[in-house]
């Protein structure tokens, strides 16, 4: 495993490029300098004029979990003169400050929350784990399916999603492109890992008809409302930094979330997070706060020498406490035993990269 020269991100990490040991992150970070955001902001507003028509109730949809990022999308659009609606798929595991957030962000635009069946998500998070080694299955393709739904059943074409996660600063997509961007996008980088939907019929008596909720639209509906998304970050300078100080000043709440994280503004809505982060480092190699500590890297906010200490003290840590939730809390709320955790972890994990194991955490080699 070798991690790029300018962050701390590692190789193994999926979908991402290294040039002479530098990653397409760091690469897309300088090329950012280059982006024109004059213009990015011209072709924003001159797609939301586009979706301004009159006696429609709404211009667009805000997909949100109520965290930094989406209250910083609501602001700048209701800045911009949009009226946004914001959607919001409850999370697997909602935290007390998750829903604190979720009711702050609705004093600024009106939102819509859709919860869907707690027994079939608590099965599909035991599904996702044993079968994939994803406990956040189900939450990863609902924040993907839920808005679309309700973009074609409102008749709202236009949605924003915060940043492009692979950080591909391209030019901005034209609709043709973003339409089908999209699908491809989701089904490929959108949280599916090769499992459909559709193969969780029949599992755990879960029916068809138990997964409407995380099936997506029609195309031929999508193509019919002319559902377009857009990444927001692709329009406008992205920081998460910022984000996080506008987002806070406008009344959301944050804490640490657990040892493994760097940033204590991120990732709070979902008390199952720590386990799918931790799932994370055992496949690839990395946890969230190497994903963190390396954007405060490009951002020039702390050096990769001291990165790298943090890194060996935190990264991979278990999350024997998550959002103030335990570990065993978690497993019983998706109907397994806390022992039954270490065996389906251990299936998840890449030996090549582990030497061994500490409390629960396995040692980079
Ligand atoms: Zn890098």
């Amino acid at each position: 495993m070798n991690r790029c020269k300018i962050c701390v991100m590692p190789d193994t990490r999926p979908d991402t490029e290294f040039v002479d040991g530098v990653c397409s992150a760091c690469i897309a970070y300088q090329s950012r300098g280059h982006v024109d955001w004059y213009t990015r902001g011209v072709e924003l507003e001159r797609l939301l004029s586009k979706h301004r028509i009159a006696g429609r109730e709404f211009d667009c949809i805000v997909p949100s979990s109520g965290g930094k990022d989406s209250t910083y999308q609501v602001l700048t659009l209701i800045e911009l003169g949009a009226k946004p609606l914001v959607v919001t798929a409850t999370t697997c595991m909602l935290t007390d400050i998750g829903r604190k957030n979720i009711d702050n962000l609705s004093r600024y635009a009106t939102t819509i929350e859709v919860s869907p069946n707690k027994t079939t998500r608590a099965k599909l998070n035991r599904l996702g784990l044993q079968m994939v080694g994803d406990i956040s299955w189900p939450e990863h393709v609902a924040i993907f399916t839920t808005p679309f739904k309700i973009a074609v059943q409102m008749g709202i074409p236009l949605l924003f999603y915060g940043e492009n996660p692979q950080n591909q600063y391209g030019g901005p997509l034209d609709s043709q492109d973003s339409k089908t961007m999209t699908r491809r996008w989701v089904s490929e980088f959108g949280g599916f890992l090769g499992l459909r939907p559709a193969d969780m019929v029949g599992q755990d008596d879960i029916t068809a008809r138990d997964m409407q909720d995380y099936m997506p639209p029609d195309p031929q509906e999508i193509e019919r409302v002319g559902v377009e998304a857009h990444f927001l970050g692709q329009y406008i300078p992205w920081d998460s930094n910022v984000n996080a100080h506008v987002a806070k000043k406008a009344g959301m709440q944050s804490v640490m979330p657990c040892k493994a994280n760097w940033w204590s503004e991120e990732n709070q809505d979902n008390a199952m997070t720590g386990i799918h982060d931790h799932m994370m480092y055992r496949k690839y190699g990395y946890g969230r706060g190497c994903a963190q500590i390396s954007a405060d890297i490009r951002a020039g906010a702390i050096s990769r020498e001291n990165a790298l200490v943090w890194l060996r003290d935190h990264d991979g840590l278990f999350p024997w406490e998550y959002m103030g939730v335990k570990h065993f809390d978690v497993c019983k709320s998706i109907g397994i035993y806390a022992n039954e955790l270490p065996p389906i972890m251990d299936q998840f994990t890449n030996w090549d990269l582990f030497g061994g194991v500490e409390d629960m955490r396995p040692i980079l080699k």
